[in-house]
């Protein structure tokens, strides 16, 4: 099945060094409920000091900011609109509470590092690093949206952290709205 996603591509001014953002599609694993439950992580492309490449992070979602989401969603049921449905509901009721349980600020998904800096804003824009090798800067060269063959999934613990428990992923309960070209 082809998923809508993007890749992201990033240069040094200087030295010319590419990198390119990686294709996972990363969920977090919620094992407190049986069947698990587990949502797809929000994320923004970054810079990891540890890896010393482009990744993807954990994107920070505030309690105040999901409960607002779920707060925008029954308001346009009050004001007459589409109402949500359950799977949107659901979805920004587990969002809501995956960000009132978390104790750890957000981490890179490939190492799990703290370390990282966001190469692309709350509001979609791109920004710079300086690139450690070579005292470059590291900027956008360009976005690739498209559909491609599913690409392989990564789990997360909702702290955060990568976990391979198999009997639980294959049992886990998918928690998602119907965005289609949102
Ligand atoms: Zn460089
Ligand atoms: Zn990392």
């Amino acid at each position: 099945m082809a998923v809508e996603q993007f890749r992201a591509f990033f240069a040094c001014d200087r030295c010319g060094e590419r990198y390119a953002s990686k294709p996972w599609r990363s969920y977090y694993l919620d094992v407190s409920t049986e069947p698990p439950r587990k949502i797809a992580v929000q994320s923004r492309v970054a810079w990891c000091d540890a890896e010393q490449t482009v990744v993807t992070a954990e994107r920070y979602q505030s309690p105040e900011s999901s409960s607002g989401m779920l707060d925008f969603m029954v308001e346009h049921r009050a004001h007459g609109m589409a109402a949500p449905s359950g799977k949107e509901l659901a979805f920004f009721r587990m969002l809501l509470e995956l960000s009132e349980r978390r104790e750890s600020p957000p981490r890179c998904l490939g190492c799990g590092s703290l370390e990282f800096e966001y190469l692309v804003d709350e509001s979609g824009r791109t920004s710079t690093v300086e690139h450690p090798r070579c005292g470059g800067v590291i900027r956008s060269v360009g976005l690739l949206l498209g559909g491609w063959d599913a690409p392989p999934e990564r789990y997360y613990s909702t702290e955060g952290i990568r976990i391979d428990d198999l009997a639980a992923i294959e049992r886990a309960v998918l928690i998602d709205v119907d965005h289609e070209d949102c």
